[in-house]
């Protein structure tokens, strides 16, 4: 699909606004009403979705060109998807994917931030966005003993996602160490793991995400694994969602919470030690709403009194998340306390740090991970748990500009601190 293909769509924003707040029914106060970031931060009808679909359909009727400000506002968007969720309660434009084709048709004919341009030819250039180098992306699994794939042959791949090789080691070695303990019979690519490309490809660059799943996927197919295992949301988002589109895999992604789940519900891992604390859960984006696997829900249409068209689209998006395994191993973990926050599962409020938001604009990514403690110093809780080493990393940063005490983990941090 092109932003073209999208004009209908377009044209039937019937600008109501549902787009900038969690579905009416779901609100629980007016402090945490808005689910929309980018609108909330900036509080001007074309910093919602519903503005960049009226700009993105000014852009194919050449009412306007890609100026500065036009650029600044398709991005000032982490792509979190949480318009989607809202818009599907009253009229199913699927905002996110225009806002995409709108990304899309920046990056092909327009000027993109430098910034963004540079993490693209990152990407391109170390195989990894953070300049790292490749032959030590495997350094974290130092003296753990984990196979090596695909010299090796495995049941499951470990596929360990950029963060957590380069910038989160220890989550990582958490995974690991869980895997081995539990006796599941996995392995990593290490040097040989590449990018997903999750963030040139929400930026826009679809020949960059072309090129490396082709070769990701022609990879694992290679390899013969059953499973692959992610530790970041993002990385699980695009191996699940968007590789599909590409070629048809021979394995099964699972997020290792989900993975994790099934061991202890096996009895593979038992969680028996106390870890006496309040603690509450951020459900991040991309394993969540946005993990549904992609499929044209834009329905048959209807013509009701030969005028009024209508949809047999169903009105749910984004239920079908990875939102019970992450909690269900809280809840099996002695002494410790499971609160939720007011927006949870699909009406999540994200960490700030998508979409190449955190490298544009680390004020706006920071202030909307701030938005997110505000919510969780409300629940009464100790500390954050998340299940993405991205989010941690936004969680983290957000805490630090304002000093507050509070603690983030990774799941894999508090169920280590359970097991056996
Ligand atoms: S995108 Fe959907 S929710 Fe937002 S203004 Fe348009 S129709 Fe309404
Ligand atoms: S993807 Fe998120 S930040 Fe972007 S318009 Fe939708 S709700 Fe707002």
């Amino acid at each position: 699909m092109t932003l073209e293909d999208y004009e209908k769509e377009m044209l039937r924003c019937s600008r109501c606004s549902h787009c900038k707040w969690v579905p009416l029914s779901q609100i629980k106060s007016w402090r945490f009403a808005y689910s929309c970031p980018s609108i909330s931060k900036y509080n001007f009808h074309t910093y919602s979705a519903g503005g960049r679909l009226i700009m993105g359909l000014a852009l194919i009727k050449n009412m306007i060109d890609f100026s500065e400000k036009m650029m600044e506002i398709v991005y000032e968007c982490q792509m979190c998807g949480a318009c989607d969720v809202s818009c599907a309660f009253v009229s199913d434009r699927k905002p996110t994917e225009i806002i995409h084709e709108l990304r899309v048709k920046c990056v092909k004919e327009g000027t993109i931030n430098p910034k963004l341009k540079e993490i693209i030819e990152d990407t391109r250039k170390y195989s990894n966005p953070y300049r790292e180098s490749q032959e030590e992306r495997g350094d974290w699994a130092k003296g753990l003993n984990i196979k090596k794939l695909p010299e090796e042959k495995a049941e499951v791949l470990y596929y360990v996602g950029c963060t957590a090789a380069y910038r989160y080691p220890d989550i990582a070695r958490n995974t690991a160490t869980i895997l081995k303990k539990a006796g599941v019979d996995f392995g990593i690519l290490g040097k040989d793991e590449k990018c997903c490309t999750s963030t040139s490809f929400v930026i826009g660059d679809e020949k960059i995400f072309e090129e490396f799943a082709k070769e990701n996927i022609e990879t694992f197919n290679n390899l013969g694994v059953k499973t692959i295992v992610t530790s970041c949301a993002g990385c699980y988002h695009m191996l699940k969602v968007y590789y599909t589109r590409i070629a048809k895999p021979n394995y099964k992604v699972l997020h290792q919470s989900e993975f994790i789940a099934k061991l202890i519900k096996q009895g593979k891992i038992k969680l028996t030690r106390e870890v006496p604390m309040r603690v509450t859960y951020h459900d991040p984006c991309h394993l969540g709403r946005l993990s549904e696997p992609y499929q044209p829900s834009y329905g048959k249409e209807y013509k009701v009194l030969n005028q009024l068209v209508i949809r047999d689209v169903k009105k749910v998006y984004g239920a079908k998340g990875v939102y019970e395994p992450p909690r269900r191993i809280l809840k099996k973990i002695p002494g410790l306390q499971l609160v939720e926050m007011e927006r949870n599962r699909e009406y999540a409020w994200c960490c700030g740090s998508g979409a190449g938001v955190k490298k544009l604009n680390p004020e706006f990514a920071e202030w909307t991970g701030e938005e997110r403690i505000e919510e969780a110093k409300a629940t009464g809780a100790e500390a954050i748990v998340t299940a993405c080493p991205f989010c941690v990393r936004g969680l983290e940063d957000a805490i630090k500009k304002k000093g507050e005490k509070m603690k983030v983990y990774e799941l894999n941090e508090i169920i280590l601190k359970s097991m056996d």
